[in-house]
């Protein structure tokens, strides 16, 4: 994402640009295997040293809420994050944690009696298995 774009997407979710939230979303910009907090944070401190631990995981948790930055659930591992931007879905490697991006595609809505009275915005599927590199290692 260019630099005006990051400010453009921030102030149209009602976020103030302020230097921390533009450079964690510079980071994930640049950085598309799905960081960590932690990483994240490390990135943001190597900019700017007077940035703390809370502010950033503050910040990061304000852009998930905003819905620029979408958290990827990892039971039992850290949380990772990516851009909301375009939508995909993810495939977790068993073996190495890997977390990868799939090409987007609809998944069929669940049967309104399933549902009740919730309302779904939308579905993300999470794919599980080994990844190209694991596999082969498996496959050896
Ligand atoms: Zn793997
Ligand atoms: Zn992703």
């Amino acid at each position: 994402m260019e630099p005006a774009s990051i400010k453009r997407s921030l102030e149209s979710s009602g976020l103030r640009c302020t230097a921390q939230r533009y450079a964690v979303m510079a980071f994930l910009t640049d950085h598309k295997g799905h960081p960590t907090a932690a990483e994240i944070f490390k990135a943001v401190n190597r900019m700017d040293p007077r940035s703390s631990r809370a502010t950033t995981y503050n910040n990061l948790r304000d852009l998930v809420k905003a819905g620029l930055v979408r958290e990827v659930a990892v039971e039992g591992r850290a949380g990772r994050f990516d851009l909301e931007g375009m939508r995909h879905h993810h495939f977790i490697c068993d073996r190495c944690g890997n977390v990868e991006d799939m090409e987007w595609y609809d998944v069929p809505r669940p049967v309104s009696r399933s549902l009740g009275k919730r309302i779904v915005r939308e579905c993300q599927l999470i794919f599980r298995g080994f990844c190209a590199k694991c596999a082969q290692r498996t496959s050896r």
